[in-house]
């Protein structure tokens, strides 16, 4: 703590998997004696660079790059690159650290790391983003590789910007490999990977009510915040599977539109015109907006999915949560819910999926796309989507086996620190004191 003090988002993702883990290293002595939780929470290797690169007004710009190379006990380092101006070392380390313990529970032999600048995407042409994708991949080309660190996207970082980024690796280093994830289809990219963060967290849900509450999706209202990436498909799989979804929002407000979000709608909005989610009111006659985004946890709902980014959901927003009837948090982001809603959510019962199961899947598909580009060929759409939902329900069960094997029946986010560190911690031992 005394070391990291400037950290809060790294502290907080630390001391929540800690706090969990008492009656794993209660069982495990050898995990004491071999220094894990010690070696864990340091990263093998923080790479800190400066991204230079041209406006198009001609400006020399400059922002800062960070790749944080965190745990290869189980794998290559596998973790997605953020660009938004809240990035900082904190920020990537506590990113880097779930993603330590996420990867571990896909079952596929992924290490954790994670990266990303403070470069801000919102107003910048197409020219300008390349430009940036380019002066960054020129730094960081040094310090990935198929067999060390596979990159892929998170916030602010999509098909575009892995496009970019993926060219102008194969340029300096010459060589055509799955260095990324999130890839085009043509070049590499897998089925279903852009869906499955957001497919992964509807089926982690629908797994963990059937088997903990003998219920499903079908008939719930749905409160969905985000309309990125993983919001927009956990909407369309969310209502595949019955629901009805009410809300998406942004960082200035959220939509409400009692007859069901239209996912076409958004996906044009965000997808093709790179918008606001306000203009969804202004199409759909039925949808109203609201300004500010922490307003989206007051509308009644049975199931809420934080989609959006960290700590998005404080204490008052779960006590509204739990007023208006919510009986279910799942979480699409990461670490969206800060400690105090987490305990809102136990002091009542909810069921609580933590983001690192329940947002797995987006991982997994990238782990999928690894095993294609090894293999020089593709699966199909229904194929990946097979081996996604087959992770997720993995992910619920072993979740629940921990839980249980650790005295804590049914608690799934013990489970989930559980089942993913003891995996990392067998393996660590193993290779000796590093
Ligand atoms: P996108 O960039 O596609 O979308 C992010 C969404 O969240 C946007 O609607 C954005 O609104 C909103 N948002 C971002 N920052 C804030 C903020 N500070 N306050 C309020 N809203 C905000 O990102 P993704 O959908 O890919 O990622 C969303 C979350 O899911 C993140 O926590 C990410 O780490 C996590 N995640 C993503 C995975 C993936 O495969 N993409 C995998 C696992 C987890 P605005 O446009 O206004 O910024």
């Amino acid at each position: 703590e005394q070391r990291d003090g400037d950290q809060p988002e790294f502290l907080q993702a630390v001391r929540e998997v800690f706090e969990t883990l008492e009656p794993v290293i209660a069982k495990h002595p050898e995990y004491e004696k071999a220094g894990v939780l010690e070696r864990i929470v340091e990263p093998e290797r923080v790479v800190k660079f400066r991204v230079a690169w041209t406006d198009d007004e001609g400006k020399v710009q400059v922002n800062r790059g960070y790749r944080v190379q965190f745990n290869s006990a189980i794998g290559p380092y596998k973790g997605g690159l953020r660009f938004h101006p809240t990035v900082n070392e904190g920020v990537i380390k506590f990113l880097g650290f779930e993603q330590i313990l996420k990867n571990s529970l896909t079952t596929l032999p992924m290490g954790g790391g994670k990266g990303g600048s403070d470069f801000n995407p919102k107003g910048k042409s197409d020219a300008e983003v390349m430009r940036f994708c380019q002066a960054f991949m020129t730094e960081l080309c040094r310090h990935i590789g198929q067999f060390t660190d596979v990159p892929a996207g998170d916030i602010n970082v999509g098909g575009r910007e892995i496009g970019y980024l993926f060219g102008q690796y194969k340029r300096i280093r010459d060589e055509y490999s799955g260095v990324l994830t999130g890839k085009g289809l043509e070049f590499g990219g897998s089925l279903a990977r852009t869906e499955a963060t957001g497919y992964g967290v509807c089926y982690y849900t629908q797994e963990a009510l059937r088997v903990l509450k003998n219920d499903s999706f079908e008939g719930k209202t749905v409160v969905i915040s985000g309309s990125g990436n993983v919001a927009i498909y956990a909407a369309q799989k969310a209502e595949q599977l019955g629901a009805k979804v009410v809300t998406v929002s942004d960082s200035n407000g959220y939509v409400y539109d009692p007859e069901g979000i239209k996912v076409d709608v958004v996906k044009q909005i965000k997808e093709v015109e790179r918008g606001r989610i306000k203009e969804y009111a202004e199409r759909v006659p039925s949808a109203e907006y609201h300004e500010g985004c922490s307003g989206v946890w007051t509308v009644p709902c049975d199931i809420a999915l934080p989609c959006a980014t960290q700590n998005e959901i404080n204490e008052e927003s779960a006590k509204a949560l739990v007023a208006n009837g919510c009986k279910v948090v799942v979480e699409g982001a990461n670490m969206p819910s800060t400690p105090e809603a987490i305990a809102v959510y136990q002091q009542n019962g909810l069921l609580y999926g933590p983001a690192k199961a329940a947002n797995a899947g987006g991982v997994a598909v990238s782990g999928l796309e690894m095993s294609q580009n090894s293999y020089r060929l593709s699966w199909t759409f229904e194929e990946v989507d097979a081996k996604l939902k087959n992770i997720m329900e993995t992910i619920v069960a072993e979740s629940l086996k921990a839980a249980k094997e650790y005295g804590h029946e049914g608690d799934l986010m013990l489970g989930a620190n559980a089942a993913g560190f003891v995996k990392v911690a067998n393996a660590m031992v193993a290779q000796g004191i590093l």
